[in-house]
């Protein structure tokens, strides 16, 4: 059960990490975030956030698949581990809010530290078929640093390309202290190695390449894309060595196989030992047992998508409770809390 308010439990540093729920989640997903946060559920207080007003800034031309996503990402962490007792799982859209500490945060950050942010041009540049020139685009990483601050979380795990939304989310935070006195922690960037999970044409793994393999797509499929996946173009034929280092399915060994098989194939590749075929039985052999049982609890908890609802509701309540002392701080220090006699 979750701890009692005043126990431990409250000592425990806090933590805020989500998604944008814009596709499935994919294994790259698994390795990259959630099997940390499934471990940091264990040690910390956390809370996950499915960011909904987040997808809106690049897909609000068309929101028809949004709330569909949300329910399916909430199926997939909760098949992949994370534990509704353990922590808090919400809809970013559900806790309001968000959307109050937004609005005061955007008075306070010049539109050029928004401006200089690594992603907003070359994002702009590399989905083209978007427009991305909106308003809200732009003020993406207020909304993020509103979602961080809104928990006064601690610590945020963060890949290397999301470090400069986190400095300036601490960036707006010192303004605000510096402006109204001290209400946010600076919160730090957690951060831990993950192994690179390319997708099967060997890119990055994307829904949007179409090279994802998704935790809920069917063991079958997965197994048929895997067999399908490229490898080092060097080996046509079975006679031909081949170079691990730069092929795509020696990446997933090294995030799912145990290490003997990923010694194996690395000395057996290099002197044609093992054909790849043989070679991606093995992967799947070490990935099967990691996707089958989130399949399942995938599969059960789909049959019971009422209680889903109840563990996101839950879930918003308890974050509400947090975001709500909060924006009690943020308009007693800007002296917006005008509802207030004196
Ligand atoms: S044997 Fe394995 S590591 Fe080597 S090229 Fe084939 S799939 Fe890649």
């Amino acid at each position: 059960m979750r701890a009692p308010e005043g126990s431990s439990h409250e000592a425990r540093k806090r933590v805020l990490s989500g998604f944008r729920p814009t596709g499935p989640m994919h294994i790259g997903h698994l390795v990259g975030a959630l099997e940390n946060w499934i471990r940091l559920q264990e040690t910390h207080d956390c809370f996950f956030a499915i960011c909904d007003w987040h997808a809106l800034t690049s897909e609000y031309a068309d929101t028809s698949s949004i709330k569909d996503y949300v329910l399916d990402m909430a199926l997939d962490w909760l098949a992949a581990g994370l534990d509704p007792e353990k922590c808090t799982i919400f809809v970013q859209s559900h806790v309001p809010e968000h959307a109050e500490l937004h609005l005061l945060l955007s008075m306070i950050v010049p539109v050029t530290w928004l401006e200089r942010v690594p992603t907003y041009k070359e994002q702009q540049q590399q989905i083209s078929n978007r427009d991305l020139t909106n308003y809200g685009f732009l003020g993406y990483p207020v909304l993020q640093a509103a979602d961080i601050l809104i928990y006064r979380a601690e610590l945020v795990p963060v890949g290397e390309d999301q470090l400069a939304h986190l400095e300036l989310c601490r960036e707006i935070a010192r303004r605000f202290n510096s402006l109204y006195g001290p209400v946010f922690p600076e919160p730090q960037a957690l951060t831990t190695r993950v192994p690179r999970v390319p997708g099967t044409d060997g890119r990055k793994m994307s829904k949007s390449y179409g090279n994802a393999l998704n935790l809920g797509d069917p063991i079958e499929e997965t197994r048929e894309r895997v067999l399908r996946m490229v490898t080092d173009p060097a080996r046509k034929t079975r006679q031909d060595p081949g170079n691990p280092d730069i092929c795509p399915v020696y990446d997933l060994h090294k995030a799912f196989s145990d290490r003997t098989t990923i010694d194996l194939v690395n000395v057996e590749c290099r002197r044609a030992g093992i054909g790849c075929i043989d070679c991606k039985t093995y992967l799947l052999k070490h990935l099967e047992p990691v996707l089958r049982p989130i399949q399942e609890r995938r599969s059960r908890l789909a049959r019971e998508r009422d209680r889903v609802r109840e563990i996101l509701a839950e879930g918003a309540r308890r974050a509400r409770a947090e975001a709500t002392r909060t924006m009690e701080s943020v308009r007693a220090a800007m002296k917006m809390d005008t509802r207030l006699p004196g």
